[in-house]
């Protein structure tokens, strides 16, 4: 990712603040894995930013709305998680606007994190910042188990954009996730924050 940097400024590749780390969470709003999500940063005061596809806001609006309402920031994670590798520059722009008639944001952040410099100068042309990450949960894969997530969580330090996912692969065990991440990063002595609302 990487060989991309170059591209221009309207990328985001790390946070900010370097005594802070910010939590992003890809793929909702999902029915069971978002409200788990959304109780978990409530009860610790966090709030994060949500890369939403535009399908799933249309299947749960009501889920949408208490993302907002909650007052975290939201992004765009094209319509049905298309990715930039198998759709031309003009399919990848009209799904990525089809979802920005859902979400309102001007962040993006791209499926599988796979993007060309075509797709990206496209999307940046129509205002869009493009936020990547520092560091993967691997929160949705099959193999993952607690004790090599916190493991993963070792490797966290201050400035990191964090992923993991609010979807079908995560609802059972995000929860466990976030309470053994916030923990190892709260003994780090590291901050939370996120995202100005564009
Ligand atoms: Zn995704």
């Amino acid at each position: 990712m990487r060989f991309f940097r170059w591209i221009g400024p309207q990328w985001i590749w790390q946070g900010k603040d370097i005594n802070a780390v910010y939590l992003t969470f890809d793929d909702g709003p999902h029915p069971l894995a978002t409200p788990i999500v959304l109780d978990f940063l409530a009860k610790h005061q966090l709030k994060a930013c949500f890369f939403c596809l535009g399908e799933n806001v249309q299947a749960h609006p009501d889920i949408y709305a208490r993302i907002i309402r909650e007052g975290h920031v939201v992004g765009n994670h094209t319509f049905g998680h298309e990715s930039a590798f198998c759709s031309s520059p003009n399919s990848y722009l009209s799904s990525i606007n089809k979802a920005g008639k859902e979400i309102e944001s001007r962040y993006f952040r791209p499926p599988y994190g796979r993007i060309t410099p075509l797709h990206a100068r496209k999307i940046m042309k129509q205002k869009y910042t493009i936020v990547m990450w520092t560091w993967m949960s691997h929160d949705f894969s099959a193999s993952m188990t607690l004790r090599k997530l916190q493991r993963r969580c070792d490797d966290i330090k201050g400035g990191d954009i964090l992923v993991f996912h609010d979807n079908n692969k995560t609802a059972s065990k995000i929860e466990a996730y976030l309470t053994a991440a916030v923990q190892i990063i709260q003994r780090k002595q590291l901050n939370f924050r996120t995202f100005e609302m564009p």
